[in-house]
This record gives structure tokens, sequence and C-alpha cells, in this order.
């Protein structure tokens, strides 16, 4: 992914993306010490942009560092990687890290970095093939427990596990994922949160004290609301896969992604996971302004 075309805002400047490195003595790369963001663009719109940046600037406090940069300023790099790329139809990814003054655990006085990248990434809706619904494995990979892992970071650090999963899931033929927490209880796939629609026409999606409140999964729970649809958030034993009708993911980059399967348990995306596709596809594309005023 280094070696292309294109700018990479970096530090306060926009920087060729093939010379957009760091130091292999950085402390993110050895320490996990990096939290980082993933949103979208679409028709020249940063879906919730105020929500990531401020999600960012939080990671990285969980993980005991101030970015250099306020969320004005985050704003503004986004919006020039954006415009020096062309991109109207994209994926933004800010990254920020821990340098490399000093080595060792303890690197209180190192610089914090902060990088942009955005690339394209046109978004096709094909409802009828999202229908299908992916197959997803049961990963022993276990979300912890708060007090093991800054759980609800955007850190780094979390995602080795998810790295994991997903590996296996893919040689062994899934598509993702789905995680336990360190209770036993479904918490969500390796990037993206998870809803069942049960027997009774109600909605059901874990509770999330161990893992992250996605920004989807927020918007998700308003438009089932705003469809009259009743949402239980609470903790689902995996047993409980068997009930459920319907199953669908949520996430920046899988928006809402319908499930036909977790491990033996199978779904049949129909019509309320299909609305939820409709939904969300309408409520990201609307202009801006209109999509701020149904928040
Ligand atoms: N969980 C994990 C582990 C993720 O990586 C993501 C993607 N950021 C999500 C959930 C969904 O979060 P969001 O809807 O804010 O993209």
């Amino acid at each position: 992914f280094d070696d292309r075309d294109g700018s990479i805002w970096f530090d306060g400047q926009l920087v060729p993306w093939r010379e957009a490195s760091v130091h292999v003595l950085t402390h993110g790369l050895h320490y996990a010490s990096s939290v980082f963001e993933g949103e979208r663009v679409y028709a020249g719109n940063i879906f919730k942009s105020e929500e990531h940046t401020a999600r960012l600037i939080k990671s990285a406090g969980t993980l005991d560092f101030e970015i250099p940069f306020s969320a004005a300023e985050i704003e503004t790099a986004k919006r020039a990687v954006l415009d020096s790329m062309g991109i109207v139809d994209g994926y933004l990814r800010p990254v920020a890290w821990r340098g490399s003054e000093m080595m060792g655990v303890s690197a209180q006085q190192n610089t914090i970095h902060l990088a942009v990248a955005a690339w394209e990434w046109p978004s096709y809706f094909d409802p009828e093939a999202k229908m299908k619904g992916i197959r997803l494995a049961l990963s022993t990979w276990r979300r912890p427990a708060p007090d093991t892992a800054p759980v609800h970071a955007k850190a780094a650090g979390l995602y080795m596990i998810c790295t994991l999963s997903k590996h296996r899931a893919e040689k062994d033929g899934f598509h993702d994922a789905m995680m336990l927490d360190y209770r036993g209880y479904v918490a969500e796939a390796t990037g993206a949160n998870v809803f069942f629609v049960m027997k009774d026409g109600r909605v059901h999606t874990p509770t999330p004290d161990c893992f992250l409140n996605g920004i989807t999964r927020r918007t998700v729970i308003d438009l089932l609301k705003a469809r009259g649809v009743e949402v239980v958030e609470r903790h689902i034993m995996p047993e409980e896969m068997a009930d459920a009708e319907e199953c669908f993911l949520t996430g920046t980059a899988a928006e809402v992604t319908p499930v036909g399967s977790v491990a033996d348990y199978t779904f049949t995306p129909g019509e309320l996971t299909r609305h939820m596709v409709e939904d969300y596809d309408a409520l990201v594309r609307r202009p801006s302004s209109a999509a701020q005023a149904a928040e």
C-alpha cells in the first residue's frame, strides 16, 4: 500500500505518498502506542466527521497521549488530503502514535505524530448481492475485559486478536470471524458490531461494555427506532443465536452487512435487514446538512 502516487498529510503538511515513513524504533511500532480512525466519504461528505475526530482525540487520551493538533486542525487536515487526492467517494485513515526519541516501555517525552491518508473507495449500492449474507466463523480469541485493556479506545493493540481471528477465519473459508467476550457473551466481528433480529421482531445487540460502541452501531439503532423497531441492548449467549432469524453487522467499512451464518447458526437476511441496508445507504448519501439535521 506504500507504493502509489498521491499525498499523505503528515504532522502538518502534505508529503508524497511514498515518503510518508517512520523510523523503525518508533514506540508505536514496538509497544502499540497508536490510535486510529476509519471514516467514509460519500459524494464529498465525510460521514460524521466530527464524531470520528472526537473519538480519535479520546482514544489518544485513553492511551495517555495528547495529539498536538486541535479537532479543527484535524478536520482541516482531512479536507486537505481529500482535496489534494481529488477523492469524493473514499476512505480516510487518521492515525496518531508515539515517536522514536526514547526506546523503552516508558517514553513519556516522545513526540506524538499524526498522519491522515485517504484513498478511493467507491461504494456500490447493490442490495441484492449483499442480501446473500456473509459467513462468519467463531473465533477462539475473546475480547478482553475492561480492566485488561483500554477496550473503548480505537487502539492498534486491540487489533492484534482481530487480525489473528480474521486470518484464521479466511484460511478456513469464511469471510470474517465473530468474537465472544471474556465472559463468553457474543461481542462483535473483527471490525464491525453485530445485531440480531429475533422471532418477535425485536432487535437485540450486545451491550458495548468491552468493545467499541461503533458510530455506525449508534446510527443504526436510531434508524431502527425511527422505523418503530424495539432495540434491546443486552448480554447475548452464543446459543441464543439459534433464536435469531436475521443477523447483520454494522461499521464504517462494513456499512450494514447481512450475515448468513455464524459457525453452525444460520440466518435468512429478510425485510428488516434490507430496510437497514437501504436506510443507512440513504442517510450517508444525503447532503451533509440534511444528514446533520437528522442526527
Ligand atoms: N468494532 C471494531 C473492532 C471496529 O474496528 C469497528 C470499525 N471502526 C467497529 C466496531 C465499528 O465502528 P464504527 O461504526 O465506528 O466504524
